[in-house]
């Protein structure tokens, strides 16, 4: 069984799905969906599709640069069979998989490190600013609210303290760094 991939966006077609269309100079194209079909009609270039695997790929969305990559070419001759050979493959498909899995999901975690982070900011914001929301004043007595409230406002404050000094170490701590990083280099391109 050959799972085919669509000319258009490159989304695995199992057998028994999409479409085809052979082209005068015997070329043939295959569809997942009317979706694709309509857009090759249209000759919109796959490349500047948002879902397309092309348009992922030449913007770095997606693993595209990888040896594991090299393993899966259409050969159109098939070879003798061979009993060995065939388990042997299995368990090399089974190996080449889960090693391509764990790159993937490292290049994904990488990709979206400094997003992570910035998301993660504004929830810890929106939860500081507006933790009087969060307390239920029928569930909550009044005096324990106001001590929430004042724990929260004094955390608030040392938070900013605590932010305004790290600046200034930071700017600190940047100065070292870049005299080292570059000893670094140095020590490599002598290498
Ligand atoms: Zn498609």
């Amino acid at each position: 069984m050959r799972i085919l991939d669509c000319s258009m966006c490159g989304a695995p077609m199992y057998p028994g799905h999409g479409s085809t269309f052979v082209r005068n100079d015997a070329k043939v194209f295959r569809y997942c969906s009317k979706k694709c079909r309509k857009l090759f009609v249209r000759k919109v270039n796959p490349r500047r599709l948002r879902y397309s695997k092309a348009y992922r790929r030449t913007h770095n969305k997606e693993l595209s640069m990888d040896t594991t990559f090299d393993f899966e070419k259409v050969r159109n001759r098939p070879p003798k069979y061979d009993r060995e050979l065939y388990a042997s493959t299995i368990a090399a498909i089974k190996r080449v998989n889960s090693i391509q899995y764990k790159r993937q999901r490292s290049f994904y975690f990488n990709r979206m490190r400094s997003s992570m982070k910035i998301r993660k900011m504004a929830v810890q914001r929106e939860i500081k600013t507006n933790l009087s929301l969060a307390i239920n004043p029928v569930a909550v007595p009044k005096l324990l609210a106001d001590k929430i409230r004042m724990n929260s406002n004094s955390i608030l404050t040392q938070e900013l303290k605590l932010q305004a000094g790290t600046t200034n170490s930071v700017v600190v701590r940047r100065d070292q760094p870049e005299g080292s990083d570059s000893d670094e280099d140095s020590d490599v391109e002598v290498e």
